[in-house]
């Protein structure tokens, strides 16, 4: 089989990629172990020195992989850069902060000498999304590989070229040969790579359906996974939110990437005495963006990553509206070329409506009014996901008790829900399980080893 690379704003096909053979997987796969053997007993500062070059590799190339990104997945290219930036800092925290997260623990007992170790486990096996082709992957690689472990990935079949360009860059950065490495295999042959006795755990960012599949495996295996899912984020807007600040970040997280984040604002609960006045400032912000070509430094909006999906987000709102939500705007496909599709905000949106119960990735804000702070916190609960979510209040203790109901694995209060690599992302409910970034992240693939001296 061939990956194709396809790009969203064009239809033109711009990368085709063999798969790499059963032999060149069992090869990476002995090369992945060879190198861990070595690196597991590599000193924290100098895994560290290494991650401090792959910074300074990402710098040097940011333009060229910022565009790669946006030319395979359509994301506006001033979003390409800054995602290349955050993958900088990334490797910065942790090859700054990796040393203290993973150094030897001692606990008082009536032992002469007890302590915990945080030692490796193996090859990491990753398996990506396309939406953030550098951040996914840095986010889980680098805190995986600070650790002492090496990783292979399988990238997302329609960013193979974003794939092969994060392996050479650990290469051109100098880091070992074979502790990370790009197979390009398609979804069906996960199941293979899981199999294998050289990998020691998975992490994978993507849909539940994906999720069920490699943990489902990798438990049958008694193999770790890390989940990282989807989400239908609600927010929160209560009677006493500062509206205009509100909706222009609501617009803000749901236009991210065009829409297509795990942590997107995706269902707007308000209550009913402001839901109009929001829906009229959301409406505006929705309507000042500027879709079009990803490479104009001016669009805010690009096209979504494929066209098979931009059709089924659009199917979840028109059978949405069937079951009774008003289209407030945006809502048609564009003509021409690209997998576009306009910001669109529904209103009555409930219970029983796609773009209330699933995920909707991409631009499509659905509001839900609701009587009280309690019915927010019910409707905002009243879902499969439990990823992110944000209430909006100007009431601080109001705020902390929201927040604390809230089902989810972040809350953001004021503001737009973010991943930053001081503190733990993650969901929980079909959203997923375990935690990255922070120093929860760095030790979900370790040996916590317990050493007592009598
Ligand atoms: P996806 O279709 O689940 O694909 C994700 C990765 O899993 C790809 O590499 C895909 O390979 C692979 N995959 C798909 N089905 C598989 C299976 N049955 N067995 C093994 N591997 C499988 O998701 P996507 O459309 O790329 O990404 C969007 C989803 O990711 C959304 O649901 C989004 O919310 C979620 N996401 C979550 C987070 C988070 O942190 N929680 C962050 C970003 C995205 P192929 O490309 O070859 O199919």
């Amino acid at each position: 089989m061939t990956l194709r690379s396809i790009n969203p704003a064009t239809d033109q096909l711009i990368g085709e990629y063999p798969e790499h053979t059963p032999q060149q997987v069992a090869e990476a796969l002995a090369a992945g172990q060879r190198a861990f053997l070595a690196w597991r007993h590599t000193p924290l500062l100098d895994r560290a020195t290494g991650l401090h070059r792959v910074a300074r590799a990402l710098r040097q190339n940011r333009g060229q992989l910022a565009a790669l990104m946006t030319a395979e997945m359509g994301k506006p290219l001033s979003q390409s850069g800054a995602e290349v930036d955050k993958c900088i800092v990334c490797c910065e925290y942790f090859a700054d902060y990796g040393p203290s997260f993973l150094g030897r623990e001692n606990i008082r007992t009536e032992a002469t000498e007890s302590c915990v170790v945080f030692e490796p486990i193996g090859v990491i096996l990753g398996v990506m999304p396309w939406n953030f082709p550098l951040w996914q992957v840095f986010r889980a690689a680098v805190p995986a590989l600070m650790a002492g472990n090496a990783m292979v990935l399988k990238h997302a079949s329609n960013v193979s070229g974003c794939a092969l360009a994060i392996a050479s860059l650990f290469k051109t950065a100098g880091m070992p040969e074979g502790l990370f490495q790009t197979l390009l295999v398609s979804s069906q042959r996960v199941a293979e790579l899981i199999a294998s006795p050289v990998i020691r755990g998975v992490t994978l960012t993507g849909s539940t359906a994906a999720g069920v599949s490699v943990a489902s495996q990798a438990a049958s295996l008694i193999k770790k996974t890390v989940l990282e899912l989807g989400g239908s984020d609600p927010y929160l807007v209560l009677e006493d939110a500062d509206l205009p600040t509100a909706a222009r970040l609501c617009a803000a997280s749901r236009l991210i990437n065009s829409g297509q984040s795990c942590i997107a604002a995706k269902r707007f609960i308000v209550v009913e005495s402001v839901r109009q006045e929001f829906e009229s400032l959301l409406v505006r912000e929705m309507q000042q963006q500027r879709m079009g070509d990803p490479m104009a430094p001016s669009t805010t909006v690009g096209p979504l990553a494929r066209r098979d999906l931009r059709d089924e987000l659009h199917s979840q709102v028109e059978r949405s509206m069937a079951l009774g939500a008003r289209l407030l705007c945006g809502g048609s496909i564009p003509t021409g070329p690209g997998a576009y599709y306009p910001p669109t905000v529904l209103s009555g949106v409930h219970k029983g409506m796609p773009a209330f119960d699933e995920e909707t990735f991409g631009p499509v804000a659905a509001v839900t009014g609701v009587g009280s702070e309690e019915e927010a916190i019910l409707a905002a609960n009243d879902s499969s996901y439990g990823l992110g979510a944000a209430v909006f209040t100007r009431n601080v203790e109001r705020a902390s008790r929201v927040a604390a109901a809230l089902e989810a694995g972040v809350v953001f209060i004021n503001d737009f829900v973010r991943s930053d690599p001081r503190l733990p992302f993650g969901g929980i409910k079909a959203s997923g399980y375990g935690r990255e970034l922070s120093a929860f992240g760095i030790r979900e693939f370790v040996n916590i080893k317990t050493v007592w001296r009598a």
